[in-house]
């Protein structure tokens, strides 16, 4: 799955701070924007980040947006102007957009993929919070202008609104596709919203509801910045989310994997499942690709599961010949059974020769894609051995690699 997320920053608000923009005032010694930023990176599904910004940084981006990863779009007018400039900066083979407000700076991953889940399976999700407050209609609204006899007799209280059905919408707000195009269309067209599920909704696609955090605060007033300082210094000091009343915490294992083959004439040289050209290959049970065994065994030690002898023995006739990428597959699929997902893959792989520099991108997106994980979340390296030892002689190959994976809390 393509996730592509868009970070509306487009504000030029200096009420909070005098002369700094509030998506650059200090919060935990990180700018605000930052926040967003580092959540978003470190949720290892998300391909593109796109971030809106005020015409102005294109040219001169503050430190915290030098970054070649992102990409900056300059913002509009209207909020659904500047996130139409951000949609049309995302790629076409995106399945999924998340568009996050810069002003919310404590969200956090697992709000993120579950915002991801939510709407790959029904179109659009908003992250949502139960209203706790009794709730009040009044006719006049926030408009009526108090003191004035006209503006105090609108300034009442015309019913309560059942509290069960009311929820307080946050962000990230999370489409398929089709679904934002069709609403950043009816934006465009001059229908008026405060939110891009508001235009789904108009343009009749259901809209599901994902739970929020109360630490996931709009950063709006002074005071606003208050408790955000608050929120971080209690986290940092370890008081931790569950003490405002969120879900328990991510449980984060790692794993580490290892594999050595020979050389051998007359067999491919397959490595993340991609067929090398060269004139040797590696020997070895199924297509011998060490680099889909290193991480297989990453995965595997990372939940306590044995390793790939074990689970694929030579032994076992359904898995002779077999691709390795299967076998890959298969841990992934017997860690997601204990809760885990995989959050990053890195592998160096050992070799005099060939040279990968040319199969480098191939094999990442073959890994990623065996993976379920954005390309950005595989890293792979290659190096000699320097002619030293069974690889420098250019008799073997070896790969090491190394895993992140997370169960939520
Ligand atoms: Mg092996």
């Amino acid at each position: 799955m393509h996730v592509s997320a868009i970070i509306a920053a487009g504000g030029r608000g200096r009420r909070l701070g005098a002369g700094v923009p509030k998506q650059l005032l200090d919060l935990g010694g990180r700018p605000m924007l930052q926040w967003s930023l580092d959540a978003f990176r470190s949720c290892g599904r998300i391909a593109d980040l796109i971030v809106v910004v005020p015409p102005e940084w294109i040219d001169a981006p503050p430190a915290c947006l030098r970054d070649e990863r992102l990409r900056l779009v300059p913002g509009g007018r209207r909020r659904q102007d500047s996130v139409a400039n951000g949609f049309a900066a995302v790629p076409e083979t995106a399945d999924v957009v998340l568009i996050h407000d810069a002003a919310r700076p404590l969200v956090d991953t697992a709000t993120i993929e579950a915002a991801i889940d939510a709407a790959a399976e029904a179109g659009a999700a908003i992250v949502a919070l139960p209203a706790r407050d009794t709730i009040k209609w009044s006719p006049g609204g926030a408009t009526a202008a108090a003191g004035s006899p006209a503006g105090d007799a609108a300034r009442t209280v015309e019913r309560t609104l059942p509290r069960e059905f009311v929820y307080l919408a946050q962000t990230p707000q999370a489409f398929r596709r089709e679904v934002l195009r069709a609403a950043v269309q009816l934006g465009l067209s001059g229908v008026e919203a405060t939110d891009e599920a508001a235009l789904a909704e108009q343009a009749g696609h259901a809209v599901r509801l994902v739970a929020g955090s109360v630490r996931n605060i709009k950063v709006t007033t002074a005071d606003d910045l208050v408790i955000a300082e608050a929120l971080v210094n209690a986290q940092a000091s370890g008081a931790g989310a569950r003490a405002v009343g969120s879900p328990g915490q991510p449980t984060f294992r790692i794993g580490s994997g290892y594999d050595l083959h020979r050389f051998a004439e007359g067999r491919r040289l397959v490595l993340g499942g991609v067929e090398i050209p060269y004139d040797r290959g590696l020997s070895g049970h199924s297509d011998a690709d060490a680099l889909c065994h290193a991480v297989t065994d990453a995965v595997l030690g990372a939940v306590s599961l044995g390793d790939i002898g074990a689970h694929f023995p030579d032994t076992d006739e359904r898995w002779r010949g077999a691709s390795s990428v299967a076998m890959l597959r298969h841990a992934v699929a017997l860690a997601a059974g204990q809760g885990f997902r995989l959050v990053n893959v890195d592998a160096t792989i050992v070799a005099e020769r060939p040279t990968f520099g040319p199969h480098r991108a191939a094999i990442v997106a073959s890994l990623a894609r065996a993976l379920d994980l954005a390309e950005s979340a595989v890293s792979v390296k290659a190096k000699t051995n320097e002619g030293v030892d069974a690889t420098g002689r250019g008799e073997a190959l070896a790969v090491h690699a190394i895993a992140l994976l997370r169960r939520d809390g």
